[in-house]
Order: C-alpha cells, then sequence, then structure tokens
C-alpha cells in the first residue's frame, strides 16, 4: 500500500542527491562477515547483537547488510572508484536488516536511503551532508525539521573524555556483568547511546565531550556551524548524540522529530575519516548519513503530508462494441504521446467504465461510440466538472496536455 509514497520518496532523493552532483551505488543483499565486525566495531550494538549472520556453501560467514556504508567503502575500494585527490559522492537505497526487538519504526527489515561523501577533510562536506537530509525533509514539507548536531572529536578527545565519563558513571558501572563493563571500557562513548534507562540515569549531568576537544576539533565543528547558519540550515547542538558505530570522528548528527515515540531518529550520519584506511584502502576524509524510509513515512502520515497517488490522464471509455479498436488505439497514441491512459478490460458497461473513471480519480473520461466513430469524433467528459463536448480524435492529445 506504501509503495507509490516509497517510490516517491526514492525518486525526490535521486533528484536532490543528483542537484548535489551525487550518483546512485547499488550493493550486494549480502557481504562477508567480516566487513561488519572490522568496520562497525565489535563492541556495537549491530555486531554483537543485531546481525543476521549465516554460513554458505562454502563454509564462508556471510551477514545481511545491517547498514549502507561500510558495503559502499568496501565497493568503492575493490572497483578502484575512488581517484585519488578528488572527490566521490554517492547516493543509494538500501534495504538494511538488523534483529531488533520490532515495534512503532522499528523492524527487522527496514530501508535505508543515504549519501556518502568520500575524499573531503572540509567542514563544508559535512554541512553539505547534513544540508541534503534537511533539504529532503524540508522538501517533503515536513515541519519542525532540526538537524541536531555534535562533535566527537578524535583519539585525544576520546582518550581524555573516556576517563571522565568512566568516572561520572562509576556506580552504574559497578552494578553491570562482567561483559557489559568490558564493552563499555572498550568504548565508553557509547554508554551515551545506551537506551537503558539505568545507563541514561546514571549519565544525567555527565561532562560534554565538547569540553575535551582538541584545536583542530573545535575549530572543525565552529567552521560547520557557520557553514549551516549561512545556508539557513536550522540545527542545535546536541552533546548527547554520539551514533552506534565505532567508526565516526568528530561531526555526528541526527534529524529527530518528535513525532515517532520512542523511535525519535529520522535520519543520522557523520564524518567517518579512519573508515577507508581502516579497510585497507588510502586515507580517504569521509562523511554520510542515511534515513530511514519507514520512519519518513510514519512522519508524513502524522502530519497529514501524504501526496496523492498519480491518477489516470485519461480513461477512454467504449460507448459500442464496434469503437473497441478505435479505444485501444487512442489509449496508445496518448501513452505514446506521454500521458497515462487505460481502458476498461473487463466488460463493464457505459456507466460502469464512467464510475470506474471516477474512482480512479482521472481527468478526462474520452467517449467513444457509434456515432463518434462515424463522425471522427470522440466525447470529451472532464471529470471534475462533468462539462462534456464533441472533440475531433485528431490531436485529443495536445488538448489534453493544455
Ligand atoms: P542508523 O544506521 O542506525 O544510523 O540508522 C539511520 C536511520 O535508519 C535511522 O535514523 C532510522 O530512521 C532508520 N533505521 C535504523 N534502523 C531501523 C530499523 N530497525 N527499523 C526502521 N528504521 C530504522
Amino acid at each position: 500500500m506504501d509503495a507509490y509514497l516509497w517510490r516517491h520518496l526514492e525518486d525526490q532523493f535521486a533528484k536532490l542527491a543528483g542537484q548535489y552532483g551525487y550518483d546512485e551505488i547499488q550493493t550486494p543483499t549480502f557481504e562477508d562477515t567480516d566487513l561488519f565486525c572490522r568496520t562497525s566495531g565489535d563492541t556495537s550494538d549491530i555486531v554483537t547483537k543485531q546481525m543476521y549472520t549465516f554460513e554458505d556453501k562454502g563454509a564462508r560467514s556471510m551477514t545481511l547488510k545491517p547498514e549502507g556504508t561500510a558495503p559502499v567503502m568496501r565497493s568503492v575500494l575493490e572497483h578502484s572508484l575512488l581517484q585519488q585527490g578528488s572527490v566521490l559522492k554517492l547516493w543509494y537505497f538500501t534495504t538494511i536488516f538488523r534483529y531488533e526487538r520490532p515495534q512503532k519504526g522499528r523492524y527487522r527489515q527496514a530501508h535505508q536511503l543515504g549519501c556518502e561523501l568520500l575524499g573531503s577533510a572540509s567542514p563544508q562536506a559535512d554541512a553539505e551532508i547534513i544540508e541534503i537530509a534537511t533539504r529532503f525533509y524540508q522538501g517533503l514539507g515536513l515541519k519542525g525539521v532540526v538537524a541536531s548536531i555534535n562533535c566527537i572529536g578524535r583519539q585525544e578527545t576520546r582518550a581524555r573524555y573516556r576517563d571522565a565519563l568512566l568516572q561520572h558513571a562509576a556506580g552504574y558501572l559497578a552494578g553491570l556483568d562482567q561483559e557489559a563493563r568490558d564493552r563499555v571500557q572498550k568504548n565508553p562513548l557509547r554508554l551515551l547511546d545506551s537506551k537503558d534507562p539505568a545507563a541514561i540515569e546514571a549519565l544525567a549531568g555527565a561532562p560534554s565531550v565538547l569540553d575535551y576537544l582538541e584545536d583542530s576539533s573545535r575549530a572543525h565543528f565552529d567552521q560547520l556551524q557557520s557553514l549551516l547558519t549561512d545556508a539557513s540550515i536550522p540545527y542545535q547542538i546536541a552533546p548527547e548524540i554520539v551514533r552506534g558505530l565505532d567508526y565516526y570522528t568528530d561531526t555526528v548528527f541526527e534529524v529527530l522529530s518528535t513525532d515517532l515515540g520512542a523511535q525519535s531518529a529520522l535520519c543520522g550520519g557523520g564524518r567517518y575519516d579512519g573508515l577507508v584506511k581502516d579497510m585497507g584502502g588510502p586515507d580517504t576524509p569521509s562523511v554520510g548519513f542515511a534515513l530511514g524510509i519507514e520512519r519518513c513515512c510514519l512522519v508524513m502520515q502524522s502530519q497529514g503530508l501524504i501526496p496523492e497517488p498519480q491518477c489516470p490522464d485519461a480513461v477512454v471509455v467504449c460507448a459500442s462494441p464496434e469503437a473497441e479498436s478505435a479505444v485501444r488505439q487512442l489509449a496508445a497514441r496518448l501513452r505514446t504521446a506521454g500521458l497515462s491512459a487505460q481502458h476498461d478490460l473487463s466488460g463493464k458497461s457505459l456507466k460502469g467504465q464512467l464510475k470506474w473513471a471516477d474512482k480512479v480519480r482521472a481527468r478526462y473520461a474520452i467517449i467513444i461510440g457509434a456515432d463518434e466513430l462515424a463522425a471522427g469524433n470522440a466525447t470529451l467528459r472532464t471529470m471534475a466538472s462533468g462539462e462534456q463536448s464533441q472533440v475531433p480524435l485528431d490531436g485529443i492529445e495536445g488538448r489534453l496536455r493544455s
């Protein structure tokens, strides 16, 4: 039922991404499991709890794609898509699979649209990525779209911040089992991403990562903010946003919606300067985002923004059996002229065909019967007003277009 809406979203996204110079990339449904373990981080929820992993007949461990970025990077490297020193811009539409507890806005098979910008370390690239995500939602008419942005720095920041965070959450950590404690020790930032109510409580009043940034990260974040302001992109700083995957550096962002309840993230992304290098490629600073189609549909629904499905330009109505062939030929001619036209295939009466034209919300019904055939005419009925007139069959396409 939502298929036409998905098509609409994908078309809008492709058009928008195209305006910024992004080309589409498609990646396989499953990849070597190792790809996600290496890139998402072996302490991430995705890797530890959510992957659909299976062994193929060649005893290789394969995993259904839980996210879109790592497969894109693998593809770029494998097929040498990136010229050294240049920028590569890609967009994708992908199915993702995550073993999560299904609820409103969270499914085990979900769909994402996303962009990846490879080869630029400039804050302009971060700003462009955030701009595309924002413009996409604005273009759909979503109200109150604000990007929540944060900077999580690099290694030096993490090392300093880690100690402060662990100290703040010491009481909470003492109550965890060894495995969970080990995970937090390995990547304390992950604590900020935790959905566990006890963790959320323990982190109230925790120090902000923004107070621990190295100079280059701070400068990058400041520039990003002025670029967003210049481009009139609504944003707010949200120090609690860290994102679930290990590969992020500096900028991270989400677009949230209060229309979504517990699953409030519409979209998320950020900068991952080390990812391509970690995968064995050249140093390739990159930034990207992914947005969930299902959640976008939910918000559109709750804000009354679902567009009407496209209606046919014309239903060609057969008013007597000898007109059947002329009806088929006219419908074909209209389609050749780029219009959408249908005719009855189920033997409906004249009245039944007109009722059907009304139901499918055709702009026009074009009626051909014995009299029209003899005169080389058709009866053109404007469905909205019910007005009818006799028009020559020749050149009727032009009339419909205007
Ligand atoms: P992530 O890759 O987790 O950053 O997700 C990016 C976006 O994809 C989120 O903001 C959601 O809109 C959407 N998303 C992620 N996981 C799911 C899921 N299990 N079900 C539905 N949408 C999802």
